[in-house]
């Protein structure tokens, strides 16, 4: 018997010893089917190796930088990737066998594409309209029930009735939310010549959470208060399209409650001793910052830089000595030309 399991050294082909290797993650080219695709790769490197070529990949590293080249690809040409095929599969509690016992394919179907195989177009589409439609779903699970046995039927059953009702649940919020905002469609000065983009708002606030550690509500509210007027004031639009009113702790924005509701924002609720809640603000998917350009992030960076370190008491503070503040009433709509008048560095 010895201790010495924890030190997770592996044998280097190149210089032949036992060691912990370095992992080196890089941007990598390739070509596939055709379309070139750039891709993150991970490679090991041995610092005691003489030989010109200091780097060597494992089997599984192998697999791994193949699975992200394929994975790029399929950005490229608009099919699901690995992990979203992955996603939508335990969304509904399927296993990959299921999935393709399910949808009347070969029964390793599935764990190919999650593993190495690119999906044709047919059955991308199908698995994007079982994904986005859990009637769908359903429709395949009565047709292929015998291949699932009664049990798993019924399972599978109750899941999608579940998931029907999320989605239904998260469409419910989505309307309240576009009603809010109903009255500030056309570009102005209270929405920042900016219709409320559902996306942008989700974005930036998932780009605030992962670069703000401990973010809660009130802090997120005022730091896109500020990147949305940054951004009005630079480049005469606003980020997110959101509506801000003057309240008691500064700007916050029309139906508050039902944007941190949204899907693709995650927010944790913590009870306090004194029986309040606070809600933190999670990163959420990197994913959705894609579609924030140049301008936008240079305006939420400028927000984090600024306010990173301050408590919430110290960001409202800020927003009180504002002159959108100071000069427009409770409960009132707080124009964006006030972005003129930044209190800013
Ligand atoms: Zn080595």
């Amino acid at each position: 018997m010895n201790g010495n399991k924890s030190m997770k050294t592996t044998y280097c082909p190149l210089c032949g010893k036992e060691h912990q290797p370095r992992k080196v993650e890089r941007d990598a080219a390739t070509t596939i089917k055709d379309v070139a695709v750039t891709y993150r790769e991970t490679v090991f490197v041995c610092e005691h190796s003489d030989e010109e070529t200091n780097e060597y990949e494992t089997a599984s590293l192998t697999n791994r930088n193949l699975l992200a080249a394929r994975d790029a690809y399929r950005e490229r040409m608009h099919l699901l990737t690995s992990s979203e095929i992955a996603a939508l599969r335990k969304k509904y509690g399927l296993t990959q066998a299921e999935l393709a016992k399910v949808l009347g394919w070969g029964e390793v179907t599935v764990t190919r594409y999650e593993t190495k195989a690119i999906q044709d177009e047919a059955h991308d589409g199908l698995l994007r309209i079982i994904r986005d439609n859990p009637m769908e779903l359903n429709r395949f699970l009565d047709r292929n029930k015998k291949a699932l046995g009664e049990i798993r039927f019924g399972e599978l059953k109750n899941r999608i009735a579940q998931v029907m009702e999320e989605q239904g649940n998260a469409a419910l919020r989505r309307q309240a939310v576009q009603s809010a905002y109903l009255p500030f469609h056309e570009p102005s000065y209270a929405n920042g010549n900016t219709s409320f983009d559902e996306r942008k708002f989700t974005a930036s606030v998932n780009y605030l959470a992962s670069h703000v550690e401990y973010l809660y509500k009130t802090r997120l509210m005022k730091m896109l208060w500020y990147a949305d007027s940054l951004a009005y004031r630079d480049h005469g639009k606003a980020i997110t399209g959101a509506v801000y009113r003057h309240m008691p702790m500064g700007a916050l924005p029309v139906a508050y409650n039902e944007l941190l509701a949204l899907d693709g924002i995650e927010v944790k609720e913590e009870e306090q001793e004194d029986g309040s809640t606070r809600y933190l603000i999670s990163p959420g998917n990197e994913r959705t910052w894609e579609i924030l350009n140049k301008d936008e992030r240079a305006a939420l960076d400028e927000v984090i830089s600024k306010f990173k370190y301050f408590s919430a008491q110290n960001i409202v503070e800020h927003m009180h000595r504002e002159r959108a503040y100071l000069e427009t009433s409770p409960g009132e709509i707080i124009s964006f030309e006030y972005a003129h008048h930044l209190n800013w560095d």
